[in-house]
């Protein structure tokens, strides 16, 4: 099977977040197990999740891990030209939901599985779900591997262009409540009103957002060098004649590396004050690895770009941090096609991809 059939197969599974993916990781399993990898299989909350871990040569040798995630974002609204989850050549372009974000890494991966030396070292790939909704897979993956041996050094390998990237804000979710009276809105005074509680907390929500604009760091990486914050979503009140008594306020910020985000909810709830009950819903770490690392010269000769960068999304890697791993972001295909209609990975690239996995494992793994 070439690459282009593998990514074919890959994309042909509709693995969006919210749909089930058991199929596709059994189907990446099979591919695994073929060239001969022990395939150990995790099951995840919500209906049909899984992760991966799929490994081959001697245990606890500290090889290399390659990690990828196995869940696409939704199609829904987007003009694609043709249906997403058929590929299509156009050119040089292979066109279909997930070839650059990231089903065109692990297509590549397990292309140069049939093509590695004998490895003395461990090659472990993880292969997550739930990643576009806030790396959830990854997040209930790591506890269960606390007690396994893995190597330190890991490639997250989201589409970068092969460049290399050290570094990535975190995300994290915040709920705002506001809470009210109700009352008929022919007597107002009657009520307490939970929608204009809200616009009090949007305005404070904004001052706190200038302030954190202020405290610049990582300028040297990041465009945006602070703390970004966006009021995403508000739903409250019931009907014209009534006086809201709740409404909700869901806004997401990006905590840098090195900032304590219990920290930045508390500054939030502080802003907010009595206005809003601020809720924590969930947190998805920031990455940071050094600079010059035994990782960055492994993928040096592959990169297309001196030095490292930062990714202004977050990654599984911010998560795999808590089992000791090192991880830099470095793969196929670009970010700016990511998540849009029409998304694709140049077929040069992709096929680039094999040789560059290959050359990664067996400079690491293979009889040095
Ligand atoms: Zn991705």
């Amino acid at each position: 099977m070439s690459v282009v059939d593998t990514l074919a197969r890959l994309v042909a599974f509709p693995t969006v977040s919210n749909q089930p993916l058991v199929e596709l990781a059994g189907y990446v399993a099979e591919r695994c197990e073929a060239a001969g990898f022990r395939v150990e299989r995790f099951v995840a909350p919500g209906e049909g999740k899984q992760n991966l871990v799929c490994s081959k040569g001697p245990r606890g040798t500290d090889g290399i891990v390659l990690s990828g995630h196995m869940d696409v974002v939704p199609v829904v609204g987007q003009p694609w030209t043709t249906d997403p989850f058929v590929l299509r050549q156009s050119g040089s372009r292979l066109v279909g939901r997930g070839t650059a974000d990231m089903k065109g890494f692990i297509a590549a991966t397990i292309e140069a599985l049939t093509k590695l030396p004998t490895l003395e070292r461990e090659l472990v790939l993880v292969w997550t779900c739930d990643e576009e909704v806030g790396c959830l897979g990854s997040k209930d993956l790591v506890p269960k591997l606390a007690d396994r041996p893995l190597p330190r050094l890991c490639v997250i390998g989201e589409p970068t262009s092969f460049r290399i990237l050290r570094m990535h804000p975190g995300h994290t979710a915040v709920r705002i409540g506001c809470t009210g009276r109700a009352a008929h809105s022919s007597k107002p005074d009657l009520g307490d009103n939970a929608i204009t509680k809200a616009a009090r907390v949007i305005d404070r929500l904004e001052l706190l957002a200038a302030d954190w604009r202020r405290d610049v760091r990582f300028a040297e990486l990041l465009e945006r060098p602070f703390v970004v914050m966006n009021v995403a979503t508000i739903q409250g009140g019931s009907a014209i004649n009534i006086v809201p008594d709740r409404c909700v306020i869901d806004v997401g910020f990006r905590a840098l590396p090195g900032m304590v985000v219990a920290e930045l909810v508390e500054q939030m709830r502080a802003r907010v004050g009595e206005w809003g009950a601020v809720e924590l819903l969930r947190e998805t770490p920031a990455l940071l690895t050094e600079e010059g690392g035994e990782l960055e010269g492994l993928l040096r000769p592959d990169a297309s770009a001196p030095g490292t960068g930062a990714a202004s999304f977050a990654t599984d890697g911010g998560n795999f941090a808590a089992l000791g791993m090192e991880s830099l972001v470095f793969g196929p295909g670009s970010i700016d096609v990511a998540h849009m209609a029409d998304e694709y990975v140049d077929g040069g690239e992709l096929h680039r991809a094999v040789d560059v996995v290959t050359g990664i494992v067996s400079r690491r793994c293979g009889r040095g």
